[in-house]
């Protein structure tokens, strides 16, 4: 090989490595800039590691958190408080990852343009939240701990979602040092990062799996005399309910009846619902994900299955998977995922808007009717119409027993049936008793102020 096409090789050896450079490059670019930018040390877009720019506001626009400038929240303190867990505390003991999940669109980055729209107007990020609703709840939770969520059922849109205890982040209190319990566990968002003992809203579980499963079990009728005896130990209801149909077993919560029903169903049966249902499944939207809920029943004693399906044992189920179990029920069958965030705008335009989250169908349309018009008879006969004016309520009480030396949580969940008020709520009060008489009251004000909310602006 003479000279000439020795140097011809070698350049074309170089060509080659400078190509695959320059691809190797380009790839890195395409797939990896978003997050050089978003990097926490990059000074254009974070002050200390936070996102430095941009405005939270709720549904109607009400601005609730400016990020610059060491952030400033509302002017209402009840606002402040009511709000806190979906926006963090300047300290960073309550994260939300709704700043790293939307960072990018925040800051308008595109691949072409960098950060070209950046620093010129900041983004607003539009929650699907309403202030009057999560004022409401949280006045009406009135110092007790737990969460109250409201969403429709029919887009996923959250109204409202409140967990106490809070705080102001303004004038934070000395939570560390608190020796009054005021503030136990006030960092955690009760309706995602918590899993509760249900109780009897559980009951809808076993009553889906029932109809589903059990053929003749309409005809049937459950005789409860308070006590019902069985291999391990005895169910018990806090008086006899008498014989009852299906339908009445279940508004009057009897857990006698229920125990028979576990009978007929058996646990294995009941286990094979829960999982199709997807109840114990984590819900994950706009950069959270929740707890998973526990329903176990290895080695248990014929008294423990039955337990199981009356929402004890070792039942745990988390709220925000429990309040889209309730919207699918609603719904005719399929639910929709929650969300948070509805859009955001950047330099007067729309560069992200939320869409229906569909989840796979968990019951049949028939059988979503049977249920809610149990749930429906639930409170026509037995919680009050009356505590819901202008509103079709379907309900179910829970009272999740925790231990001797504590009172019952108390939980309530369903969902309106009219088609202008889509909503599905669930409302948990810890230590609260017993579960209708502390629920339905908190309840009946927040979904009032939702009614009021839905009435102004339908979406
Ligand atoms: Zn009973």
């Amino acid at each position: 090989m003479n000279r000439i096409a020795r140097r011809a090789l070698a350049l074309l050896l170089l060509t080659f490595a400078l190509l695959f450079g320059l691809c190797f490059f380009l790839w890195e670019y395409v797939t990896q800039a978003g997050q050089w930018v978003m990097h926490p040390g990059s000074p254009h877009v974070y002050d200390e590691g936070r996102l430095a720019s941009g405005i939270l506001t709720d549904r109607s626009g009400e601005p609730l958190l400016d990020l610059s400038g060491g952030r400033t929240y509302h002017a209402d303190p009840l606002t402040r408080r009511s709000t806190l867990h979906w926006l963090g505390d300047r300290e960073g003991n309550i994260s939300t990852p709704l700043y790293s999940h939307y960072a990018l669109t925040m800051t308008g980055y595109d691949l072409v343009n960098g950060l070209y729209h950046y620093g010129s107007q900041p983004a607003q990020m539009r929650l699907t939240l309403s202030v009057q609703a999560q004022n409401a709840a949280l006045e009406a939770m009135d110092g007790r701990k737990g969460t109250i969520a409201v969403y429709n059922y029919k887009t996923g849109a959250l109204l409202c979602a409140v967990s106490t205890p809070t705080f102001d982040p303004n004038n934070v209190p000395d939570i560390a040092g608190d020796t009054t319990g005021a503030y136990e566990g006030a960092y955690l968002n009760r309706f995602l990062q918590v899993s509760y003992v249900p109780g009897s809203i559980f009951k809808i579980v076993t009553l889906s799996a029932a109809l589903d499963s059990v053929p003749d079990i309409l005809d049937r009728t459950f005789t409860c005399t308070g006590v019902y005896e069985m291999e391990g130990g005895e169910v018990t209801c806090e008086r006899a309910h008498g014989e009852q149909d299906l339908k009445t077993a279940f508004a009057n919560s009897c857990n006698c009846a229920f125990a028979q029903v576990m009978e007929l169903l058996g646990g294995e049966t009941l286990e094979r619902y829960v999982k199709q249902l997807g109840i114990l499944e984590p819900v994950s939207f706009d950069g959270f994900t929740s707890e998973s809920g526990n329903f176990d029943i290895r080695n248990a004693a014929p008294v423990q299955i039955a337990w199981s399906g009356i929402g004890q044992h070792k039942d745990l189920i988390n709220p925000c998977r429990y309040l889209s179990f309730v919207g699918a029920v609603a719904n005719g069958g399929t639910g929709v995922l929650p969300h948070l965030v509805d859009g955001v705008e950047l330099g007067g335009r729309e560069v992200y808007t939320a869409r229906t989250q569909r989840e796979d169908r968990i019951l049949s349309t028939q059988l979503a009717r049977m249920i809610q018009e149990y749930m429906r008879n639930n409170v026509a006969s037995n919680y009050g119409d009356e505590n819901f004016p202008g509103l079709t309520v379907c309900a179910k009480s829970g009272t999740g027993e925790v231990g001797s030396e504590r009172r019952p949580n108390a939980m309530f969940t369903g969902f309106v049936m009219d088609e202008e008020y889509p909503l599905a709520f669930f409302v948990a009060v810890e230590d609260g008793g017993y579960g209708s008489q502390v629920c339905v009251p908190i309840i009946s004000q927040v979904l009032a102020v939702c009614k009021e909310v839905l009435d102004a602006d339908p979406f």
